[in-house]
């Protein structure tokens, strides 16, 4: 039976001491409307296409009804926010509905932006449109990139507006609300070990650790405190893994804070992130982040280490030695390294790996910052050279490689030469590879279709004016990124002039 929000006190805003969670109940939306789910998604959960067009399905995933025998709840994190400790933080506007094991797996539900938690500190624990639409689609776009993640299942507007901005003119520019249901096996933080330790909490840290080990690192056998040591390095080695795929494909996340970083090392919490256009490893698309450029492409394997750090402080003090869990932070950025290197490779198509090839690897990451260079149009028709490719007048006029010049006409003098000999290089060097083989491997390896700022920004401007075509198109090509999709062209393209400065906001 339903818990109406407002004969429930459970939500009051406060600091939860010495507890893990706070019972909540969501919010109860006005008028809930269902835009959109991902039946794959739902499948994960065994429900089919009719479920999600019931009317039970808008009740539970809007929050409007609890599920009969669940207790929702909302988590309690600390996190380190931009480099500096943040204290107590939690799911301010997440809320988990319950968990549900299907075909042997382990899915725990969350809504995201159905009111307030005791958590919500000054905010009011609701969701934008705007917002919920990106998040909706990118989950869903990093999976099937082959990017571990946080899968979303729905997206539901609520029907009662959310004030994000006050404009110039000092009046409130209220937007649609919106819930997004995200899916997860956990949705466990760095941060929810974090507050364990800040409060020296060590039976609930402990409890925290062996749960995790249990549930989700069951290749873990170790008895003693060691494995604690053991669970540092599983994670340190999935959080490696996303990162690199995050490279592979120019994803930048934006707000890589301890409590944005899973312990299973998915995606989790797509906020301000962005994709390069422009291959730029200084690029970020969090307005915040400006200045510093803390989570700037290029730096997120940085960050990574960085937070891997803040969880083995975590740890110690079930450990009580520092050396192995310093072994392990030590042994990354090499690890990291090996695995970079070898998606470079990939995307450039070459398999059996050479002694020179890192060169090469160099030689590309200096030539791709010289004029701008759009990042997956370049890979992607990357693989229309070959090694009978003459770097002629006509290679420079008609080559579909041009198309991924958003400057052509700096392609003069230095820059010239330079893109010359590495192209050059580039053409002597898979002459010794498997012409096949190469093809396949750049097919596999390059998206053609990502979800480019602009593309996210259209999906929403239709869905506010109340078209979701724009939104359900998106999604169905983003389903096979990799896939040539010749009537979906129009997404494989350059981001327009008038996107340029435009980026994606938070919140
Ligand atoms: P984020 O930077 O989005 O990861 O959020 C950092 C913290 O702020 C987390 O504890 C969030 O739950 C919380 N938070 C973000 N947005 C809201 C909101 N609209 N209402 C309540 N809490 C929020
Ligand atoms: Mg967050
Ligand atoms: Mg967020």
């Amino acid at each position: 039976t339903a818990l109406p929000a407002d004969k429930d006190t459970s939500n009051t805003r406060r600091q939860v001491k010495g507890a893990a969670f706070a019972y909540v109940t969501p919010r109860v939306p006005s008028n809930p409307k269902l835009l959109h789910f991902s039946k794959e998604a739902a499948a994960l959960l065994g429900l089919s296409e009719e479920d999600c067009k019931s009317d039970e399905f808008l009740k539970v995933f809007s929050g409007a009804e609890v599920l009969t025998g669940s207790k929702p709840y909302a988590m309690c994190y600390a996190g380190h926010q931009f480099g500096n400790w943040a204290g107590q933080l939690g799911d301010g506007r997440a809320i988990n509905l319950a968990e549900v094991v299907f075909d042997n797996k382990r899915w725990a539900m969350q809504l995201k932006g159905s009111g307030e938690t005791p958590f919500s500190r000054t905010a009011d624990g609701l969701a934008v449109l705007r917002s919920s639409v990106r998040e909706h689609l990118c989950s869903e776009a990093m999976f099937h990139l082959g990017v571990p993640t946080t899968r979303s299942l729905s997206l539901i507007e609520t029907g009662d507006l959310v004030l994000r901005d006050v404009l110039y003119n000092g009046n409130p520019a209220y937007e649609k609300g919106a819930v997004v249901c995200r899916i997860a096996p956990s949705f466990v933080r760095f941060g929810n070990f974090e507050i364990f330790a800040a409060r020296q909490d060590i039976p609930n840290l402990r409890l925290l650790a062996d749960y995790v080990i249990e549930q989700f690192y069951t290749e873990i056998t170790e008895k003693s405190e060691l494995k604690y040591v053991e669970l540092l390095k599983a994670v340190a080695e999935n959080t490696r893994k996303m990162i690199v795929e995050w490279q592979r494909v120019g994803f930048v996340h934006g707000v890589m804070n301890t409590d944005n970083m899973s312990i299973l090392g998915l995606t989790i919490d797509y906020g301000p992130y962005g994709w390069l256009e422009g291959y730029d490893p200084s690029w970020t698309p969090n307005t915040t982040d400006r200045e510093n450029r803390r989570y700037r492409f290029g730096n997120q394997p940085n960050i990574a280490v960085w937070n891997l750090f803040q969880l083995a402080n975590a740890l110690f003090p079930l450990v009580e030695k520092a050396e192995p869990l310093q072994e392990i932070l030590e042994a990354y950025r090499d690890a990291y390294y090996v695995d970079y290197e070898r998606m470079m490779l990939a995307k450039l198509g070459i398999i059996n790996k050479q002694i020179d090839d890192v060169k090469l690897i160099e030689e590309l990451e200096n030539v791709l910052k010289l004029t701008e260079t759009d990042f997956t149009i370049f890979f992607r028709n990357l693989s229309k050279i070959d090694r009978n490719t003459k770097l002629d007048a006509d290679f420079w006029q008609n080559h579909p490689l041009n198309e991924a010049f958003y400057a052509p006409e700096n392609l003069v003098g230095d820059v010239k030469t330079a893109w010359e000999n590495f192209l050059q290089n580039y053409i002597y060097r898979i002459a010794e590879e498997n012409e096949t083989q190469r093809q396949t491997k750049m097919a596999e390896t390059n998206p053609k279709y990502v979800l480019r700022n602009y593309m996210a920004q259209l999906a929403i401007d239709a869905a506010d004016a109340g078209d979701y075509s724009v939104m359900t198109e998106l999604h169905e090509i983003l389903k096979k990124p990799y896939d040539e999709q010749p009537e979906a062209q129009k997404w494989f393209a350059k981001r327009p002039e008038w996107a340029r400065v435009k980026v994606g906001c938070s919140m």
